[in-house]
């Protein structure tokens, strides 16, 4: 039976690691909070006492922990020093390209296998095993990749090698920020103009305005009736999470010398609505603040 440690087991690690445990594998499971260990052994994993007893014997390791500082330690201190040389490694957090750079190369000096893949899609697609991962890996390793990564995961794809499956994520998500305060800005200018909510949608949404989030993801609640909107932006992807992403998307733009002034200017926003109380509800949420209401 294919033995999987997994590392981290919050909103999303938790529904991941069941996932790999209803596939048959035998899950080691760990996480600093006792009530996280005790979710994921009611969903079939085995409790470690550590990072070390959960790698112990592992043919495979996934992290999904919160940012680039843990998994640092975490690799350093627990992991490379613990694990079997020929466990596969697969870090799923969100983290800086830097970290995830610097892990990999003390990984493969140590003699593993190891792939950043962090995942897009919220804490409903951990549960259901239907995120779509974007992977930095050594192109002979992707297929064992793919294979281990395959009860979380609807899509599997490869960016590039170590740093660039963190790379797209945050590109990805700088897409997606810009998109939905330009999205919200339309729908607030089209109320001020007297324009109906519902009517500017369906106009937009067949017309060159049509994007991901005025679509599949509308701020403005009723025309798509699975967004958050229409649920007072409850769950969903946390105005939190969408700020670090483009902290972290500014941070390696400031390194590698790009600009990205949109991308700038939707960090201010997102950073401006945590600030007003807005950071637990989902981002598309920022709608009311460009409205001129509380959030
Ligand atoms: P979370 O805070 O719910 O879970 C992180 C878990 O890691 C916690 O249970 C914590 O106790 C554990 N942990 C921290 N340090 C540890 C250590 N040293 N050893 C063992 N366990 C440790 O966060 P989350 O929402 O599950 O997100 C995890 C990662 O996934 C983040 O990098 C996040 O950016 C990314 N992500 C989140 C979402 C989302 O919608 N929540 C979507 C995509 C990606």
């Amino acid at each position: 039976m294919t033995r999987v440690a997994f590392i981290g087991l919050g909103n999303m690690g938790g529904g991941m690691a069941a996932n790999q445990a209803k596939a048959g594998r035998e899950v080691m499971a760990f996480d600093l909070s006792p009530a996280a260990l005790d979710k994921a052994a009611a969903a079939g994993c085995s409790r470690a006492g550590s990072v070390a007893e959960a790698v112990r014997t592992a043919d495979a390791v996934v992290t999904m922990l919160p940012a680039g500082p843990h998994v640092r330690q975490v690799y350093a201190e627990h992991i490379l020093p613990h694990a079997p040389k020929t466990a596969l490694l697969i870090d799923s957090s969100t983290i800086d390209v830097e970290s995830a750079r610097a892990v990999a190369a003390q990984a493969k000096a140590a003699g593993f296998r190891f792939a950043d893949a962090p995942v897009s899609g919220g804490t409903a697609a951990a549960d259901a095993g239907t995120l779509a991962f974007m992977v930095g890996c050594d192109e002979g390793d992707f297929a064992a990749v793919e294979a281990m990564i395959a009860p979380m995961s609807r899509a599997t794809m490869r960016a590039g090698d170590h740093g660039a499956g963190q790379a797209a994520k945050i590109c990805n998500n700088m897409v997606l920020g810009i998109s939905m305060i330009g999205v919200c800005e339309a729908f607030a200018l089209a109320e001020k103009l007297g324009l109906d909510g519902e009517r500017f949608f369906e106009i937009a949404s067949k017309s060159s305005g049509q994007c991901w989030s005025l679509t599949n993801y509308c701020p403005w609640p009723g025309p798509v009736p699975a967004a958050p909107s229409n649920r007072n932006y409850e769950g969903g992807f946390a105005t939190a999470m969408m700020l670090k992403d483009l902290k972290l998307a500014q941070e390696a733009a400031a390194r590698a010398g790009a600009a990205t002034p949109l991308g700038a200017t939707a960090e201010g926003l997102y950073a401006l609505f945590d600030r007003l109380g807005g950071g637990g509800k989902d981002f598309s949420a920022i709608l009311e603040m460009l409205r001129g209401n509380a959030p």
